[in-house]
């Protein structure tokens, strides 16, 4: 430090704190760039919410912020406003932690460094600072006074270190369970800041899993704050809730998808029963109101919001997004936390093995009407291969048709021609037409990876390819794998989310109307639907591990049954299915000539011109 800026410190140090708020702050200084969806001046009426939570950032006695939010409501822009107002007005040291460096990198790339650049008072006070000792890189930006130093959370050399007056973290729910080895990210970063009296330190997320999401357990701890729109009927204020969203809707067939179209969208007081439309809600008085306001003495004001009281929302997308999702227990999680800001809870009520089995339903065919398509899933096992053989039919309804198990090693030659047998034949429907098994997907873990490999290229033609679990629980259901070996090797191996499709074949499992992504089992001895084959099928669950120590609450698979190979076969047909645009109409055309067998429409299709929905939905 220079004598200068020693002189300045000192100074500083008398100089009352500005009494300007973040808002005040961000409407007489921001600037927002071309790239912004509005550029221009920054004007915080535009989405009148924002305006308590950044003040909440200067506010006297308040040392913690927490919004837990949909996406698109804007938060980015209000830590930006948050951080614009320290660098230029209260310097001093800050620390802003993403999920991941990379994460880091590209906001400071595509968002921070247009920001200063934009706003000619930040960019004086930044730009000083680079001139002066270059003390700026994309992961630290300096200015007179302090400075801003940005880390993932998956760093926890950039979590550890110099002590911090100014906390922010961003997507802490996505944020990893340790950071290295070194423990729970929040913890490390936010011990950092108990050397400071004045420390403040601002959280932000969308949710994720209920029991697990980091940034709810922060929101209960707070004021657990709600935007609230008085109703023009009855004058009183309401918390803005899906339940109370009333759509029409309508559903139509585009060949082989629906098609969900959103008429009319309003708001019912759950008071009065009134309605407003959405631009009624969005121009209506709204204010705060706390649900746990007590925790103001404790310095902590957590707020919540969703997509329905976002300037950049429409009603209409957010009702078909849920209309879209509303089959999908991964889709309907994604909506949970992106657009309502709330954490998911997870269905954890599949089937029970004998209520399955007990439920098998005699067929009139080997393979029964409704069905469209079949595929095959194969668990490779030391000394054996199990398989299935499931139909499938419009919106994931499904029709077990027959499991069994090939005796015999996947490299003995043997083995492969009795897998020949069931993929060269084909299998009938009542009407005399048939089918052929479409895609097969085995898995190629194990002891027998190259001779799976070897034997799936030498039958493109019977569409058999080998699949490999992604156990990290991310990325899509289904992608072809494209690194160099199996390129070089003309290998189209599939790599599969096993943990999705887990969730996904458990969550069907637990339906029991049939229809939309219902079971069918057959009731025939050759078929091989035993007891045993309902224990295995259901033999996982997501259980929640309650945090211990420095490690957060986290989801886990849970083996509650031995012979799991059932879930794993079922995974993999389900997997083929997904992973393949298979048209169903010309199957329809083919099978049944044209005519419509499915009971396809939802049962909750459009009977009722206007349908409530409820949160707690059960499809
Ligand atoms: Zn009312």
């Amino acid at each position: 430090m220079k004598i200068g800026d020693i002189a300045r410190a000192t100074l500083d140090c008398f100089r009352p704190p500005s009494a300007e708020s973040v808002s005040e702050w961000a409407d007489r200084n921001r600037v927002l760039t071309s790239k912004s969806a509005e550029p221009g001046p920054w004007k915080t009426a535009r989405a009148p919410y924002q305006k308590e939570i950044m003040d909440a950032f200067t506010e006297q006695g308040i040392w913690k912020v927490v919004v837990m939010s949909s996406a698109q409501v804007g938060k980015t822009d209000m830590t930006l406003n948050m951080i614009g107002r320290s660098i230029d007005l209260d310097p001093g040291p800050m620390l802003f932690v993403g999920p991941s460096e990379e994460y880091m990198e590209k906001f400071s790339r595509e968002r921070l460094s247009d920001n200063i650049a934009a706003s000619p008072v930040l960019r004086r006070k930044v730009h000083e600072a680079k001139s002066r000792d270059g003390g700026n890189t994309l992961l630290n930006k300096s200015f007179p006074g302090g400075f801003l130093a940005l880390t993932g959370a998956n760093s926890p050399a950039g979590l550890a270190g110099r002590p911090i007056q100014k906390l922010f973290m961003d997507e802490v729910d996505r944020m990893p369970v340790s950071a290295g080895t070194e423990g729970d990210p929040l913890m490390l970063a936010q011990e950092r800041t108990v050397t400071f009296f004045n420390r403040k330190i601002v959280l932000t997320s969308t949710p994720t899993d209920k029991g697990a999401s980091r940034i709810e357990k922060e929101f209960v701890h707070g004021t657990q704050e709600e935007w609230c729109v008085e109703c023009k009927h009855c004058r009183t204020f309401h918390e803005l809730v899906f339940e109370d969203i009333r759509f029409e809707k309508e559903m139509t067939h585009q060949g082989e998808y629906q098609q969900w179209t959103v008429k009319s969208v309003v708001w019912r007081c759950p008071g009065c029963h009134g309605t407003m439309d959405e631009l009624e809600v969005k121009r209506a008085r709204a204010r705060w109101i706390p649900r746990n306001p007590r925790a103001r003495e404790d310095g902590v004001r957590s707020f919540h919001l969703n997509a329905f009281l976002s300037p950049w929302g429409k009603w209409k997308d957010i009702c078909k997004l849920f209309l879209d999702s509303k089959d999908d227990a991964n889709l309907l999680k994604t909506f949970y936390n992106l657009q309502l800001g709330k954490s998911f809870e997870l269905r954890t009520e599949t089937g029970v093995p004998e209520a399955l089995f007990e439920r098998r339903e005699r067929y009139a065919a080997e393979v029964p009407d409704g069905v469209l398509a079949l595929t095959m899933g194969i668990d490779t096992q030391d000394n054996r291969l199990e398989y299935e053989v499931v139909g499938w039919g419009r919106f994931e309804e499904s029709w077990g048709i027959k499991r069994g198990v090939i005796p015999g090693r996947a490299d003995e030659e043997g083995t492969w021609e009795k897998l020949d047998e069931l993929l060269d034949r084909v299998w009938l429907l009542k009407n005399g037409k048939g089918l052929k098994i479409a895609v097969a997907f085995i898995d190629s873990g194990g002891h027998y990876t190259e001779e799976i490999y070897n034997g799936c290229r030498a039958r493109l033609n019977k569409r058999i390819f080998p699949v490999k679990g992604n156990n990290k629980d991310d990325g899509p259901l289904v992608r072809l794998s494209k690194t160099q070996k199996t390129t070089r090797k003309g290998l189209n191996l599939f790599i599969l989310n096993v943990f999705a499709g887990k969730e996904a074949v458990l969550y069907n499992s637990g339906v029991t109307q049939p229809g939309p992504r219902y079971m069918h089992y057959p009731d025939s001895e050759e078929a091989g639907y035993d007891l045993e084959y309902f224990r295995g099928l259901i033999s996982e669950q997501r259980v929640l591990q309650e945090a211990r120590g420095n490690r957060a609450a986290r989801y886990v698979w849970e083996q509650t049954y031995r012979r799991n190979e059932p879930l794993d076969m079922r995974n993999y047909a389900r997997a083929a299915f997904k992973g393949f645009d298979f048209n169903l109409a010309a199957a329809e055309e083919r099978l049944y000539g044209g005519k419509k067998i499915v009971p396809a429409p939802p049962k909750d299709a459009p009977k009722k011109p206007r349908g409530r929905i409820s949160a707690g939905i059960k499809v």
